[in-house]
């Protein structure tokens, strides 16, 4: 009898521990499907977004009286930035991870918030879903140094949970700044929260991914986050033709503009 109980114990644990994993699973896909969609996104019949246009918010909006605001460098706003305590993350990170790679990229790669490997290293994606991102710009015949990479968040939350709302309130502003000096030509964001952050929806992933929208003007595509990917290999195929779609535009985009990476 008591053998029962310990059988039907361990069969609910491990019952519990496969819907946790599909609910992970539908989560990335699909978003938050129990609250309706806000979305300023609005695909047309094109599949192109047609919101939101215009230029990056700036920095000085958000925070008129802060020096950062004015950098003309990505190395002086870093300077600028790094000490950074305006959310409880602050005092619970190693390091402030501003970003990586060319201040002349044409290409951004926006990723979630540090990890543990990040916070150590005050680098971004540079853990095992870092050695996958870079397999990916390979692919694409991106080099890691060639783009720019960074994170919506600069700190690690603790236990890699979800940003909060007021933790993107408060940090967003630093990446709009980001963009602003980098002025690239094109946007990666991999996964559903730098996805439906900069887009503010709250669209799924299933949904954002294979569609070019535009951030505040820049075309940007969403597609898997690769931590996603290392738990579920069969990504893997849509997130290839997404990031082939990707390349596919970035070479349209040199074309008509005459830029590329300096
Ligand atoms: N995941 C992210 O979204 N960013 C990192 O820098 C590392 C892991």
């Amino acid at each position: 009898m008591a053998d029962d109980g310990a059988s039907i114990q361990s069969d609910l644990t491990s019952l519990l521990t496969d819907v946790q994993r599909f609910l992970m699973q539908e989560k990335d896909l699909f978003g938050n499907i129990l609250y309706p969609d806000s979305s300023t996104v609005n695909p047309n019949i094109t599949g192109k977004s047609v919101k939101p246009e215009g230029i990056v918010p700036a920095a000085e909006s958000r925070y008129p009286d802060e020096p950062w605001t004015a950098a003309q460098s990505l190395e002086t706003l870093n300077r600028q930035i790094c000490d950074c305590m305006k959310c409880p993350l602050g005092a619970t990170r190693t390091n402030f991870v501003f970003g990586v790679g060319n201040p002349k990229a044409k290409v951004v790669v926006v990723g979630e918030a540090p990890g543990a490997d990040e916070d150590a290293k005050g680098e971004p994606f540079v853990g095992r879903a870092g050695q996958l991102l870079n397999k990916i710009l390979e692919a694409i015949n991106f080099k890691r140094e060639e783009v720019f990479i960074c994170n919506i968040l600069k700190c690690r939350p603790p236990n890699n949970r979800d940003p909060l709302p007021e933790e993107v309130d408060q940090c967003e502003p630093y990446l709009w700044k980001q963009l602003e000096l980098l002025d690239p030509l094109m946007i990666l964001a991999v996964g559903r929260i730098a996805g439906q952050t900069l887009l503010k929806t709250t669209r799924g992933l299933g949904e954002l991914r294979n569609t070019v929208h535009s951030y505040h003007g820049i075309p940007m595509m969403v597609t898997y986050h690769p931590a996603a990917l290392l738990r579920n290999p069969n990504w893997k195929r849509p997130t290839w033709e997404d990031v082939q779609q990707f390349r596919k535009l970035y070479d349209e985009r040199v074309q008509q503009t005459g830029e590329a990476h300096g």
